[in-house]
């Protein structure tokens, strides 16, 4: 067993793996449609493949309802801790596709980037591990490491949790290692420790049974369109604060230990938000900063609107319908059920008597907060430190990740929450990319990890 030669071994395969990810990356594994079942099932296959390459023993592809679930083991001494990495293969659809300025399943490099869908979200991040894994396999690994990568996650793993309680004894391990979560930096190596959670809904406002001429109905029915731009604009006041009757009731206030963690960075994040999204200027709750509002605090979105004509040129109708897709990033103690009946509390109160309506609740997932005392996250600062050449910032992410809170319920399991892709990989956006030294940095931190792991 030796860390050095699973570093040398790291650098001088280091142009192989790039390549395999590419190949990786050139399969269009969209799971949120039908359309590309043979392709999310042909990654799968992929990774399967990989795991066999690579050494690992076990290697199975379980089918669900929807997507299979991938996994394969590299064993170590009986003795040794188990490290279960979680991963997925299935990626985001690459819509605007017009907006790529390369093909979004034809990978391509320009200066210190790899631009294709699901460079960092994340198929980099499942190479990543896969690659620290057979660096460390091919010189006597000193963990146990299991893989369990699904297919499911972008439409909000549905068949994982079932897949999880009935694998119990295959998933045993000591700790799941998920690097789904990303930097803020490239200097920055990052462990995050909280995750949002999800509740999501489709509103749906109806007005007449169908169009109707604005010239000869306008003025006596409520046009749907106005109706929900009225509904939706009343659920912020006008700092920003969600008026959703009971949502902030079991919002626990942040300490001022946390405030001042999450204050502890190397950069202003007023102007990291204004340079990352180009907006004129930012907006929130003006009490909160701007990495408390993103990480710490609910929210509330309009995702996507739709009334009326919406092609080329005019047409003066009333729309019989309106559609808005809303979502919430949750806090812990918030209950994604709970705040669906807060929202249609709000629209039993403030919807007007001139509109039916019909509120659709879609997914949903608690937030969670992993425990920073655990040696898994001791051992991977430790490894992040030798990497960087600095310890990580710990950090609330925006974002939502079922498994982790899966892994905590079904199996009892703490993940610690990592990931080498930054603020402008433009994940679920068109030109996602992956920048490259940092990705080689992360498979060496992973390396490390597996090492410091096993010295407990
Ligand atoms: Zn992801």
């Amino acid at each position: 067993m030796s860390e050095k030669a699973a570093l040398d071994f790291l650098n001088a395969n280091h142009e192989r793996f790039l390549e395999e990810l590419k190949e990786f990356l050139r399969i269009p594994s969209v799971s949120t449609t039908e359309e590309h079942k043979a392709d999310v099932q042909a990654a799968a296959e992929w990774v399967a493949a990989n795991l066999r390459k690579i050494g690992a023993k076990n290697v199975q592809i379980f089918p669900t309802k929807r997507h299979p679930v991938v996994y394969g083991e590299i064993a170590a001494a009986k003795s040794a801790p188990t490290v279960l990495v979680y991963g997925h293969y299935d990626v985001q659809p690459p819509d605007p596709e017009e907006k790529w300025e390369t093909p979004p399943f034809e990978p391509s490099i320009r200066g210190e980037r790899l631009y294709a869908r699901g460079a960092s979200d994340m198929k980099g991040q499942v190479m990543a591990s896969l690659k620290a894994a057979e660096a460390v396999a091919n010189s006597g690994s000193p963990v146990n490491i299991k893989f369990i990568i699904e297919g499911e996650e972008e439409i909000g793993s549905p068949d994982l949790a079932p897949f999880i309680a009935e694998h119990k004894e295959l998933l045993v391990a000591d700790v799941c290692l998920n690097p789904d979560a990303g930097m803020l930096a490239p200097d920055l190596p990052t462990i995050t420790y909280g995750l949002r959670g999800l509740a999501y809904f489709e509103l749906y406002v109806y007005g007449p049974t169908h169009d109707l001429h604005s010239g000869v109905y306008g003025g006596v029915v409520h046009n749907p369109a106005q109706a929900i731009a009225e509904l939706i604009a009343g659920m912020h006041d006008k700092d920003g604060r969600i008026t959703l009757p009971g949502f902030y009731d079991k919002v626990l206030p942040l300490s001022e230990e946390e405030r001042a963690a999450l204050a502890d960075l190397p950069f202003d994040p007023e102007k990291f938000y204004l340079e990352q999204t180009g907006v004129p200027k930012l907006w929130g709750e003006p009490e909160y900063t701007p990495i408390e509002r993103t990480g710490a605090r609910p929210t509330l979105e309009i995702n996507g609107l739709y009334s009326g004509y919406i092609g080329k040129g005019a047409k003066t109708v009333i729309p019989s319908y309106a559609m808005a897709k809303i979502s919430c990033r949750l806090v812990p103690k918030q209950d994604p059920a709970e705040v669906a009946e807060q929202l249609r509390a709000y629209l039993e109160a403030n919807a007007p008597d001139t509109i039916r309506w019909e509120l659709k609740v879609m997914d949903g997932a608690p937030a969670s907060i992993v425990n920073l005392d655990q040696p898994a996250v001791k051992a991977l600062a430790k490894a992040m430190e030798q990497t960087w050449g600095r310890g990580p910032v710990y950090r609330r992410e925006g974002g939502s990740i079922p498994v982790v809170g899966q892994m905590q319920e079904i199996l009892g399991l703490e993940s610690v929450l990592t990931g080498f892709g930054l603020p402008d990989s433009l994940i679920h956006a068109p030109n996602e990319n992956l920048h490259l030294p940092t990705w080689r940095k992360g498979m060496e931190a992973l390396v490390r990890f597996f090492y410091r792991f096993a010295e407990g």
